[in-house]
C-alpha cells in the first residue's frame, strides 16, 4: 500500500466564531469538532497515519480532545494558513510518507467516499483536491452591494479539503512560496506548476465558519428529535355574549371568566408547546397577577411560545386541541379555528386540528359551568 498521511490543519484561532475557545475544539453533536475531523481519516483503510497542526496554545485541549484516538505526534503551525501547512509537511521530512491529503479541522462532516475519490485521483496524478461546482449564479458587486459584472460560472468551483499531493512536489512548492498567504495547499501547488486535478467533494463537507454553520452541523449529525407536549385549560362561564376559543369569537349568552380574554383553546395548546420543550408553563410565562396580560388576545401567548420553538431551531409538525363543551357549537367554527391557530403560529392549517366534544351532561362542563380544552403538540427539535 502507498504510504499516505493526512495532516488535519487545527492551527488557526477561529475568531470568526464566537466562544471562548477556538472553535475546532468545540463540541459538535458531543464530540469536539477536531476529534471528528480526525477521525474521518483515523478510520479510512488506505490512510497509514494522521497527523493534527494546532496551536501551541491549544495543547491542553488537543490532549482532552483526542485522548483516546491513535494519531501521530501533534504539530505546531503557523501564523497563517500556508504557514501552518508547510510546518506540518516540514514535520514529516525526517520519514517521508508518499502522499499528504491536507484537510481543514473546520470541516468535520467529510465522508470517506470523498476522501476515496481524492485518492484515486491522486493515483494518476500529484496534485488532487474535493471541490464543486458552483451552481448559484455569482456577481461582483462594486463595493457599495450594487452589481457590476455576472461571472460566468460554468468553469468555477468551490475547493474544499482533503487535498491531496505528492508529498516531496507539495513540500518543495510549499517552501519555494514561504511568505506567501495562500488561503489552501492548491494554490500553492498551482504558483509550484503541479497539475491539480478537480474531484467531486460533497455538499455537508462544508467549512464550520459561523454560528449559523455550526447549527446546521448539528442538525446534519443529530437528525430530529421528535416531542410531544399536552396541555389542558378550564375557564368558567360568566356574564357576556360572545367567547372565543382557539382565537375564534363565537356570540353566546354567556362569556369567559379570565385574566386575558379566556382563550382555554389557545391557553392549552401554548401550554401544549411549552409542555414539549421543557418550559414550564403559560403562567410563569405570563403570570396571572401581572396586569399587562388583562384583557389580552390570547394569541400573544401562543406566538410566545412557538417564538421559544424557533429561537431553539425546532419547528411545530402537528396540534391537536380538543374543546370540551356543551355549548357553543364547535362545528361550524372548526375550519375557521384551524386556519387562525395555524395564521397565529404560522405554520399551514393541514398542521392544526380542532376538535370538539361534549361530557354527556356530566361534571362542570356538563352542567355547562365552563368550557374545558386539552391540546397535544408535536414538535421536531433539530
Ligand atoms: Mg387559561
Amino acid at each position: 500500500m502507498i504510504e499516505t498521511v493526512a495532516l488535519v490543519v487545527a492551527a488557526g484561532r477561529g475568531e470568526r466564531l464566537g466562544g471562548d475557545i477556538p472553535k475546532q475544539y468545540r463540541r459538535l453533536a458531543g464530540q469536539p469538532m477536531l476529534a471528528r475531523s480526525l477521525k474521518a481519516f483515523i478510520r479510512h483503510p488506505r490512510i497509514t497515519g494522521v497527523r493534527a497542526i494546532i496551536h501551541p496554545d491549544d495543547l491542553a485541549l488537543y490532549n482532552e480532545a483526542t485522548a483516546d484516538l491513535d494519531l501521530l505526534p501533534v504539530a505546531f503551525g503557523g501564523a497563517t494558513r500556508h504557514e501552518s501547512s508547510q510546518k506540518g509537511l516540514e514535520s514529516l521530512a525526517s520519514n517521508p510518507p508518499a502522499r499528504v491529503l491536507i484537510h481543514d479541522a473546520s470541516r468535520p462532516l467529510i465522508d470517506a467516499a470523498t476522501i476515496d475519490r481524492v485518492l484515486a485521483a491522486l493515483d494518476l496524478s500529484k496534485a488532487a483536491i474535493a471541490a464543486l461546482p458552483v451552481r448559484d449564479t455569482i456577481k461582483r458587486h462594486d463595493g457599495d452591494a450594487t452589481v457590476c459584472e455576472t461571472i460566468d460560472r460554468s468553469s468555477l468551483w468551490r475547493a474544499q479539503t482533503p487535498q491531496g499531493f505528492d508529498y516531496s512536489s507539495i513540500l518543495v512548492a510549499h517552501q519555494q512560496q514561504s511568505g506567501n498567504s495562500y488561503t489552501d495547499d492548491a494554490a500553492v501547488a498551482e504558483a509550484g506548476r503541479m497539475t491539480v486535478k478537480l474531484v467531486l467533494g460533497d455538499e455537508d463537507n462544508f467549512k464550520i465558519t459561523t454560528e449559523q454553520d455550526f447549527r446546521h452541523a448539528e442538525r446534519l449529525l443529530a437528525g430530529t428529535e421528535l416531542r410531544v407536549g399536552n396541555g389542558f385549560d378550564v375557564h368558567r362561564f360568566g356574564p357576556g355574549n360572545q367567547v372565543t376559543l382557539c382565537g375564534v369569537t363565537i356570540p353566546h349568552d354567556q362569556g369567559l371568566v379570565g385574566h386575558s380574554d379566556a382563550d382555554a383553546g389557545l391557553h392549552a395548546l401554548t401550554d401544549a408547546i411549552l409542555g414539549a420543550l421543557g418550559e414550564g408553563d403559560i403562567g410563569e410565562h405570563f403570570p396571572p397577577t401581572d396586569p399587562t396580560w388583562k384583557g389580552r388576545d390570547s394569541s400573544i401567548f401562543l406566538q410566545h411560545a412557538a417564538t421559544i420553538l424557533n429561537e431553539r431551531g425546532g419547528s411545530i409538525r402537528h396540534l391537536d386541541v380538543t374543546l370540551i363543551c356543551e355549548n357553543p357549537k364547535i362545528s361550524p367554527h372548526r375550519q375557521a379555528m384551524q386556519r387562525r391557530v395555524a395564521d397565529i403560529i404560522g405554520i399551514d392549517a393541514t398542521q392544526v386540528s380542532v376538535k370538539a366534544t361534549t361530557t354527556e351532561g356530566l361534571g362542570f362542563a356538563g352542567r355547562s359551568e365552563g368550557i374545558a380544552a386539552q391540546a397535544v403538540a408535536t414538535i421536531a427539535l433539530f
